[in-house]
């Protein structure tokens, strides 16, 4: 809730107002300006008499802020969430790269594509071992054998992995082996799935659904944090528009917004977003420029014979050219990597 005073409201009518208030148990942000002098009321507003409030003199105005999210909300929790895996922070001063392969196609050429990312710079292993396809046909990923094999490159590199769960009964096995839990873009809104991750305490990359407003995807993470687990990371990975030349049509805009309206820390996937890894460099430096926490980007040693997403997939060698830019950008705008 949202009080605006006259401007010559005197200091002290301003003070009263606001120590009643903080008896009753909100927390104030006070804004002066020159024209208005605006008062930010955090809390369950619903108990404010606002025919009160508005019947005094010096206030010109009361709005209620109505946000279906709460948790989420900037205005209940102003400071940045960071999400801690294993000591790396997401949301903090250092942006964070994480980097492997769409599919887990075995542990040899996993161990290879994990090493090769970890000495570019990247500090998580990506990698699908539960693969949702949209034919029956496709791949479908190693599964249990591949979370061995993420679990086995994690303890020769040291880098923490992210991987996708797509279905409440391997919740046990996400929990005991993964690092990161992902909940992938069509599963944005499988609340089930939602409310399981909730009631743990990992880490959960949670992905915009492929056609979902930012409004429905924050609800998602309010749906995980409802539960009990604050450790939320929201992933862009583009939307379905009406454009054809790429895969999926990558919203930066979600940069600023997210950063605005909520405290949870957003990284960006340049892959799904563009399709095409002839593009992935340059939305990945204007992720950087636009204030991303992070990327997540996928990179295979043979691209042409990937299981999957071949097409969107980095070389090792394009992956490090683009890590030396990104540090060039990071800096740039007061980060690093
Ligand atoms: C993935 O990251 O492997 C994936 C399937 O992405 P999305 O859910 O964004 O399509
Ligand atoms: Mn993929």
């Amino acid at each position: 809730m949202i009080i605006t005073f006259k401007y010559d409201t005197p200091k002290q009518e301003i003070e009263n107002l606001s120590k009643e208030l903080v008896n009753q148990g909100f927390g104030i942000n006070y804004l002066p300006g020159e024209k208005l002098n605006i008062m930010g009321i955090v809390g369950d507003t619903s108990k404010v008499d606002i025919k009160r409030i508005k019947a005094i003199d010096w206030v010109k105005d009361v709005t209620r802020i109505q946000a279906p999210y709460k948790l989420a909300n900037r205005m209940f929790h102003q400071e940045d969430t960071i999400v801690d895996v294993s000591g790396i922070k997401i949301g903090g001063n250092k942006i964070v790269v994480i980097a492997g392969p769409c599919s887990v196609e075995g542990q040899e050429i996993l161990d290879e594509i994990a090493v090769d990312v970890a000495k570019s710079g990247a500090v998580m292993l990506r990698g699908g071992a539960y693969k949702p396809r949209s034919s029956p046909y496709a791949f479908q990923g190693m599964q249990t054998k591949g979370i061995e094999c993420l679990t086995n490159s994690s303890i020769k590199t040291g880098l923490p992995i992210v991987s996708e769960l797509m279905s409440i009964d391997k919740i046990d096995e996400f929990v005991k082996y993964v690092d990161v839990i992902q909940i992938g873009a069509r599963n944005m809104q499988n609340f089930d799935l939602l409310k399981v991750v909730g009631k743990t305490k990992k880490p959960i990359l949670l992905k915009r659904g492929l056609a979902n407003t930012i409004e429905e995807w924050i609800m998602s993470a309010e749906y995980i944090m409802a539960e009990g687990n604050p450790n939320v990371i929201l992933c862009e990975r583009g939307i379905r528009t009406f454009e054809k030349y790429t895969r999926n049509t990558l919203d930066l805009t979600v940069i600023p917004i997210i950063k605005e309206r909520t405290h949870l820390p957003i990284i960006i996937d340049p892959s799904h977003a563009t399709g095409d890894y002839k593009y992935v460099e340059a939305v990945s430096l204007a992720a950087i420029a636009a204030g991303a926490d992070g990327l997540m980007i996928e990179v295979h040693n043979n691209p042409e014979c990937a299981f999957s997403d071949g097409d969107q997939s980095l070389k090792p060698e394009r992956f490090d050219t683009l890590m030396t830019k990104a540090r060039a950008i990071a800096n740039v705008v007061g980060r690093e990597i």
